[in-house]
């Protein structure tokens, strides 16, 4: 027999009895971004590595070891995207979308990155991100954060999130933090783990960030990132607790929140559950003032965020508060030959009247048991039966397959009528 192939590691299908679910989170994603008033763009999967290399930094651990990068025909190196801030703001840059501008986008889909698959961690993955333009304040930088609350209210598992909240401040103050920490570091260099050691020599601020508990006893004395706060930066903060606050949204400010990409200034934020072990963190996002530019385009303030899809289903799964319906409200069989093309007819005719409505029309033949099984298998509320008796009478039987009720034989007139009158 031929070897069966396999897809690649870290790369998940997403079978008929998961893609239900999706669907729902995302058609609540999609209404959700709608109703704030954004608007969705697209962007290809693959750019050139540069890009990358540029906005989310060098020395940043999905640069230096998860990118799926690789030379194309012409020699160009090419990166499968790890993330759509930096494609996003590369379109609007290219496309003028953005100076002199106020954009409020989304978008949805597959990211790529070569880490160690785990549960809620693979290889290709999915992120809605959603990104403002030309906006400086707090204001939006609450928008966007009501925005993911409302999303968890929507979704049943708010009980399960808690906000983290710190500000990375200005470039200048975070530089002067920045060489504070690195003195702190430096005296403590005999305590510090290998990842917190070369993190020191690249990129410190990233050593806040280290999940052994070893490291985390040593940054107790560590200088504070809120001490070097700029007042712009300070004042900012405060204002967006405030607004928060006066929405009833729950926060803790965590000192050493500082977020693995380079991009980031000001506002930084992440929505984490224990539900989901070491994979805990379904939501991030914050402030990126410095990046369009970065990328060539004129200055212009920029604040986003970005959710993990399988995270999120992960949850959706653990708390079980959306109830995904059955794929079928209404399945047709037909009994006997002559049954089969009024039945065909009678299928188109109900989707013609009732376009919401899912019918499926049972194919293959059959006796009557093993289409009655089929339509019970299908989850679908009622089976509509066409056999001898009933084509001869211009009937349709309909018998109730979720309720104890007596089946009925209708003309086609009441059958309409019942399907327009039951809630599926
Ligand atoms: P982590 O600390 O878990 O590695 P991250 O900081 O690398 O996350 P971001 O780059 O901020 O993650 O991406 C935003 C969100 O995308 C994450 O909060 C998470 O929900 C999701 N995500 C990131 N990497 C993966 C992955 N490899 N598999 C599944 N989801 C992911
Ligand atoms: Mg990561």
């Amino acid at each position: 027999m031929a070897k069966q192939m396999q897809a690649i590691r870290g790369m998940n299908d997403i079978l008929p009895d998961q893609s239900g679910l999706w669907q729902i989170l995302e058609m609540t994603i999609r209404n959700l971004v709608a109703g704030y008033g954004y608007q969705e763009i697209r962007m290809p999967i693959v750019e050139q590595t540069e890009l990358f290399k540029r906005s989310i930094g060098e020395v940043t651990d999905i640069v230096e070891k998860e990118m799926y990068t690789f030379d194309d025909r012409n020699g160009d190196s090419l990166t499968l995207r790890p993330e759509g801030t930096a494609s996003c703001v590369r379109a609007g840059n290219q496309h003028g979308l953005l100076y002199n501008q106020q954009q409020r986008l989304w978008y949805m889909g597959p990211m790529f990155r070569h880490e160690r698959p785990q549960k809620g961690r693979y290889r290709q993955f999915h992120q809605v991100g959603v990104e403002a333009f030309g906006f400086d304040g707090p204001d939006i930088d609450a928008e966007l954060i009501l925005m993911t609350a409302r999303l968890w209210r929507l979704l049943g598992i708010s009980e399960h999130l808690t906000l983290e909240l710190n500000s990375l401040a200005s470039n200048e103050a975070r530089a002067e933090y920045r060489a504070a920490l690195t003195e702190f570091l430096r005296s403590h260099e005999a305590d510090l783990d290998e990842d917190s050691l070369r993190r020191l020599a690249s990129n410190p601020l990233r050593v806040l960030d280290s999940k052994n508990p070893l490291m985390q006893d040593v940054l107790a004395h560590a200088p504070k990132l809120s001490e070097y706060w700029d007042n712009a930066s300070r004042e900012h903060f405060s204002q967006l607790c405030a607004r928060l606050d006066a929405a009833g949204i729950a926060y803790v400010h965590n000192e050493r929140l500082v977020r693995g990409l380079d991009y980031y200034n000001r506002t930084v934020f992440e929505w984490t559950t224990q539900s989901l072990g070491a994979q805990g963190t379904v939501c991030a996002g914050g402030r990126y003032d410095g990046l369009v530019a970065q990328l060539g385009g004129k200055a212009t303030t920029a604040v986003g965020f970005a959710m993990g899809l399988e995270r999120l289903v992960l949850m959706l799964e653990l708390a079980d508060t959306l109830k995904v319906p059955a794929p079928v409200d209404i399945y047709i069989a037909a009994m006997g030959e002559a049954a089969e093309l009024p039945a065909t007819q009678i299928a188109e005719s109900l989707r013609d009247a009732l376009p919401t409505l899912r019918v499926q029309q049972h194919c293959g033949g059959g006796n009557f048991a093993k289409q009655l099984k089929k339509a019970d298998k299908s989850g679908a509320k009622l089976a509509l039966i066409l056999g001898e008796q009933e084509i001869l009478e211009q009937t349709i039987t309909v018998k109730f397959l979720r309720e104890d009720k007596p089946q009925a034989t209708l003309s086609y007139q009441e059958l309409l009528k019942l399907l327009q009158s039951t809630e599926f």
